[in-house]
């Protein structure tokens, strides 16, 4: 076993006061690494010291935030199969999936080295004679990150990256099951030649290391991803810190995929099985209920499942393998719990659901279809976040976009039609953040907005040059020149 890596506090690496150890849910006799877990205290020295680094970075020019920048982005770049491997290792997300993660973590370091040069204000007639009005943008403060094991490095990254491209530092609490990626990006940052202090690493639990960064008053601002439970939680403490906090929550989703009539049905299960099934189902923007309209119905359960049945599940980083493993017992045990709900609930498990034995020991679980269900039904309101989808029946378009449309959540939807007419209307009348037609629910670029509406997100969208709400804060600022 290697050595403990550690956390990196005020420019150094530090040793915790206890230990996290990352298991390979593909093989849970090897332990990925063995982390440092940082306390209280140690949290708050890292707030400390980005406090102690903010008055320096805030005034760094443009030149030095996109060399640093640009920097972590070639290394991510030129590593990103060793690091995808990593990725994979620790998570579950098969080995391109891993790779394709990273390499958008190095995309997105770029894109924010870029938009560190391009950050501009405006200037206006004051509406009193002789002056003019500027209205700036300038850093929030020290910002408290706090992510999910399920995107465990392009997650960090989207968070990371503007924070500092516009002058803010940085105190990054990682998800405790995924430490890997998460010390990897570190090292990466920690060589970039940032001052001490402007990034740093506490790898610890969300109700120590969390709870730290949310009652301190020297963070300004929190940026979070994870389930709306936790979420919150984070809105209440922001709120009842004094000062307040800035805060934006990315959360759950449980996200409709349409399928009408006139869909092309090629397009249409590809849409569905990628958008339900990769990465295991583990993503915010799954597909996980498709409604799907009566004279396609039949006709697309059938090539869904025939499309099922010829997916792999196997070890992450094997070559062949379509889905890895479920993350942990944990989400594992969710996943069967809710199988087991939908048939209490009379859906029909149409395919799928049997944990499956591999070479090695690992969470392996046979990707779920569920038919015959209805909107009401749990396994169609909350979040499962495993392999499993279920179909409900609508009579036409109307029923189809009401029932997308029924649901606390609002991150992503998608419809498969070959209509312009529908197309067009979906796109307008879904209440969610993100609208796909014919491609599946999941995925959007690193260079335009990404979140969500009602239970899905509160505050400002992260990514592209929206990203900027969240991490700059308004100045506006007259001049009487005497
Ligand atoms: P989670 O349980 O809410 O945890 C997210 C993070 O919050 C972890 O780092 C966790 O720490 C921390 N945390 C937990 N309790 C806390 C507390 N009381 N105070 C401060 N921090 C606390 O979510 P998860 O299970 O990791 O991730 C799955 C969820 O993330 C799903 O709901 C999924 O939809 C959502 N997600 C959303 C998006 C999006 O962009 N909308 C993207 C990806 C995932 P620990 O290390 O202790 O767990
Ligand atoms: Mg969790």
């Amino acid at each position: 076993m290697n050595a403990i890596l550690k956390n990196f506090i005020a420019g150094e690496w530090v040793d915790g006061s206890g230990v996290t150890r990352n298991i390979n849910p593909s093989n849970t006799n090897d332990v990925v690494g063995e982390y440092a877990k940082a306390d209280r205290a140690q949290t708050e020295k890292a707030i400390a010291a980005a406090k102690a680094a903010f008055p320096a970075w805030s005034r760094s020019t443009p030149q030095e935030r996109y060399d640093a920048l640009n920097k972590i982005s070639a290394e991510i770049l030129s590593r990103k199969e060793e690091l995808g491997r990593l990725l994979a290792r620790e998570e579950g997300k098969t080995l391109p999936e891993g790779i394709g993660e990273v390499a958008r973590a190095g995309q997105i370091f770029a894109f924010f080295a870029g938009e560190a040069l391009r950050l501009t204000g405006e200037k206006g007639a004051s509406v009193r004679p002789g002056l003019d009005v500027e209205i700036t943008r300038e850093a929030v403060g020290v910002v408290g990150m706090i992510t999910p094991w399920n995107f465990p490095i392009a997650i960090p990254a989207w968070k990371i990256a503007p924070a500092l491209c516009y002058g803010n530092t940085v105190v990054f609490k990682p998800a405790e099951l995924v430490p890997g990626s998460a010390h990897a990006l570190s090292e990466i940052i920690a060589r970039s030649g940032l001052p001490a202090g402007v990034f740093n690493l506490v790898v610890g639990s969300g109700s120590v290391v969390g709870q730290t960064l949310l009652e301190h008053p020297d963070v300004a601002a929190i940026s979070f991803t994870g389930s709306v439970g936790t979420g919150r939680k984070i809105a209440q403490a922001c709120v009842l810190s004094n000062p307040m906090k800035k805060f934006q929550l990315e959360m759950g989703g449980k996200n409709p995929l349409v399928v009408l009539d006139d869909a092309d049905v090629k397009v249409a299960v590809e849409a569905a099985a990628n958008g339900a099934y990769f990465s295991t189902g583990q993503r915010c923007t799954a597909s996980s209920r498709l409604i799907v309209t009566e004279g396609i119905h039949d006709t697309f359960v059938a090539a869904l499942t025939e499309r099922l049945k010829g997916l792999v599940v196997d070890d992450a980083v094997k070559q062949g393998t379509h889905i890895g493993p479920v993350v942990d017992a944990n989400q594992l045990e969710q996943d069967q719990r809710y199988l087991k709900i939908g048939q209490d609930e009379g859906a029909k498990l149409a395919w799928g659901g049997e944990l499956l034995n591999r070479e090695t020991p690992g969470f392996y679980m046979q990707p779920a279809l569920f038919t015959e269900a209805t909107n009401n039904m749990r396994i169609a309101r909350e979040e499962i976040f495993g392999p499993v989808a279920c179909v409900i029946r609508a009579k036409n378009y109307d029923e189809a976009l009401a029932i997308s449309n029924d649901t606390e959540f609002g991150l992503a939807a998608g419809v498969c039609t070959t209509s312009l007419k529908y197309a067009s209307h979906f796109k307008r009348n879904s209440e969610a953040g993100m609208v796909m037609v014919n491609l599946p629910t999941a995925g959007v670029d690193y260079h335009v907005p990404f979140g969500g509406r009602k239970g899905s997100s509160y505050g400002a969208r992260e990514q592209g040059s929206y990203a900027r709400e969240v991490y700059t804060t308004v100045k506006t600022a007259y001049t009487f020149p005497v």
